[in-house]
């Protein structure tokens, strides 16, 4: 069970622990904990009927939420134990970093920010917090899922001051804390972040091709891709179709996970920590190479221009964003409308705002037709 962990690793015996104290389990450590919480939260399971890039309904082999999520756990599992790192932590992280999203992805999040603008706004990555911290229902002694500081710390990826003034006042030295001294997380945290990164730029090529809305011949712009595709016809000339992708993305996924291991191990060298603690006041070291980090922004710009911006993609994008403020509006008019239990928070807004991010997509469809009578989306 014991992992071969590197200095600067994680450990669960040195970690700064949960908000309300529990014995040890017997055979799992705190982070194996961790991740088995997040599995079966019900926010974890809503993850599978949630748009990434795609909405739900578009297609069955799109990603999702949830199948973003295990991506990213896999990239975040091998980079760890290349680099020594606590996988247990970087699995919980990469299973819970999107809890937090509403439906619609990013169309819907704007909408639901915009619609909060009076009510302290909306972010996807602190409401994945509030959803470990507050909005799971499932221990009989506390709200939340009661993580360690640790996943709670790698799931608060960014935060704006005013809302980590905020996480201070009510937790002292809490997560929200490294956004005002500006120091760093913890290695896994910092490899989460990266896998993300990495996932994506890789499924949304791999969606966006399948999809129709970009083509092989638009990707010949993309150095990081049309190197490896150039590669791979070099060595099966006959490979066609959409293998020559699959395999194109495989190597391109592999240079990535050796180019951070690398990079990462460099910056390990000179930084020099001795320990978990020291690496959060060191620079920041879970990183790609130069050369590396600039064929990805190369290859980011190139899926906002042609994918994320792409006139199919935002006309849903005006669709779902059209439901997300109608249920807002609906919602705040008549809090009877929601669930019993968000029907009798004090706060209204932040808990529309909370049942709104909670949805699914599909839900989210259903309840605006239910309440408006129209259908927006199919
Ligand atoms: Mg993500």
């Amino acid at each position: 069970m014991t992992q071969d962990l590197a200095p600067w690793a994680s450990r669960p015996d040195e970690s700064r622990g949960r908000r309300y104290p529990e014995q040890a389990a017997p055979g799992r450590t705190d982070f194996q904990r961790d991740r088995d919480r997040i599995v079966h939260s019900t926010a974890f399971r809503r993850l599978v009927y949630k748009t990434q890039v795609f909405l739900n309904h578009e297609g069955d082999l799109f990603r999702t939420r949830l199948t973003h999520s295990l991506e990213v756990a896999q990239l975040g599992r091998s980079i760890a134990r290349a680099l020594r790192l606590n996988e247990d932590l970087v699995e919980a992280i990469a299973l819970a970093h999107d809890l937090g999203h509403t439906p619609f992805g990013h169309a819907g999040q704007d909408a639901l920010n915009a619609c909060m603008s009076d009510h302290g706004g909306f972010e996807h990555n602190l409401q994945s917090l509030r959803v470990v911290d507050e909005l799971e229902e499932r221990y009989p002694q506390y709200n939340g899922l009661n993580l360690t500081f640790e996943t709670r710390e790698g799931i608060l990826k960014h935060c704006s001051r005013a809302n980590a003034e905020k996480l201070e006042a009510h937790d002292p030295g809490g997560v929200g804390m490294r956004f005002l001294d500006r120091t760093q997380p913890g290695m896994e945290a910092q490899l989460c972040n990266l896998a993300d990164e990495i996932a994506y730029n890789a499924h949304d090529i791999d969606d966006g091709v399948r999809s129709g809305l970009i083509t092989l011949e638009q990707l010949e712009q993309v150095p990081l891709f049309e190197d490896f595709r150039v590669q791979t016809l070099a060595e099966f000339p006959q490979l066609q179709g959409r293998r020559v992708l699959y395999e194109t993305i495989r190597r391109m996924l592999s240079a990535q996970v050796y180019d951070v291991i690398e990079a990462t191990h460099a910056a390990l060298r000179k930084a020099d920590p001795h320990n978990a603690d020291e690496v959060r006041h060191a620079a920041h070291l879970v990183q790609f190479s130069e050369p590396m980090r600039q064929a990805s922004v190369v290859l980011k710009q190139f899926l906002l221009k042609n994918l994320y911006r792409h006139p199919q993609v935002t006309q849903t994008t005006l669709q779902a964003q059209e439901v997300v403020r109608g249920l807002f509006a609906a919602y705040l008019a008549d809090p009877l409308q929601m669930q019993a239990g968000f029907a009798a928070r004090a706060d209204t807004a932040r808990a529309v705002a909370d049942y709104i991010a909670g949805m699914t997509d599909r839900f989210a469809a259903r309840e605006h037709e239910r309440i408006t009578g129209l259908k927006l989306l199919p």
